[in-house]
């Protein structure tokens, strides 16, 4: 693992102790990632299609057709379960009966794989209780399997095209919403990809679920116990995207990980009448 992931869990473990042991997790499976080289396919490689499906206002891609390395996903999922189940978790039987699951039925991680791309909930849910786990949990555990596969992808595709000015709520690349956003010094607003981590800059005053540019249905409040972050909704779609405000803080960790690390601010957002 990097230094500087390291020391950035132990700042968000300062800061919020109450993650301290999923940041633990967080840090153990991030070393299984780093194990793993996957291919990069050759969708990726042909720039010049993808220049023009992105300037046209399509992404890149869509969460079904992504180009990924899957079979190194497929490699890398028992591992993590493996390392999970050696835990004192109470999901630890779940996690045990899922590594018996993929043992008699070779095609089972390439389903949930696909359920997950597709964001068939329903199908995934059903998944998951075969296996007693959380959905959540089986969703988080398909996303770092499928992650060092994204992050090569992103990184490719960065550095292949030139995305244009993009000011739609759906990520450039994968097609995907975007699970929290930032402001930086400037005040200018960057949406982030729940996927593949994409970042771009969209309007401050349009809701990214529904495209509602409406001021008098745009708000946002804070949290008392969390300064720098700020919670905008739309009362339109009734969706929420938790902001970081970087005006505020002056060192931001990796958004994923400040995102894992502020579910208290989706609480705070559900309670008050809003989805995600
Ligand atoms: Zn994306
Ligand atoms: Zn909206």
């Amino acid at each position: 693992m990097s230094n500087e992931l390291g020391a950035q869990i132990d700042r968000i473990t300062q800061k919020r102790p109450m993650y301290k042991d999923a940041l633990s997790v967080y840090k153990d499976l991030v070393g299984f990632l780093m194990e793993i080289e996957p291919e990069i396919k050759s969708e990726i490689k042909n720039g010049a299609i993808n220049e023009i499906k992105a300037r046209e206002g399509f992404p890149v891609f869509s969460r079904e057709d992504l180009p990924l390395d899957r079979m190194a996903a497929i490699s890398l999922f028992p591992r993590l379960l493996e390392h999970l189940s050696s835990k004192k978790r109470k999901d630890r039987e779940a996690l045990k009966k899922a590594l018996k699951k993929i043992k008699s039925n070779s095609q089972w991680v390439h389903h949930a794989m696909s359920n997950f791309l597709s964001r068939d909930e329903q199908a995934i849910a059903d998944m998951a209780k075969e296996i007693n786990l959380e959905p959540m949990v089986l969703k988080f555990l398909i996303h770092m399997a499928l992650k060092p596969s994204l992050n090569i992808l992103k990184k490719v595709i960065t550095e292949k095209i030139t995305i244009h000015p993009w000011d739609y709520g759906y990520c450039p690349l994968c097609g995907s919403s975007p699970d929290i956003a930032y402001l930086d010094t400037n005040g200018k607003r960057y949406l982030h990809c729940e996927l593949c981590g994409y970042e771009w800059n969209y309007p401050r005053l349009k809701c990214p679920f529904c495209e509602n540019d409406n001021p008098k249905e745009l708000g946002y409040f804070v949290s008392e116990e969390e300064d720098g972050f700020r919670i905008d909704f739309c009362r339109k779609c009734n969706s929420y995207i938790k902001t970081v405000d970087m005006r505020i803080i002056e060192s931001l960790g990796s958004l994923e990980l400040e995102n894992l690390t502020t579910l208290h601010l989706d609480m705070l957002a559900y309670e008050q009448g809003f989805n995600c």
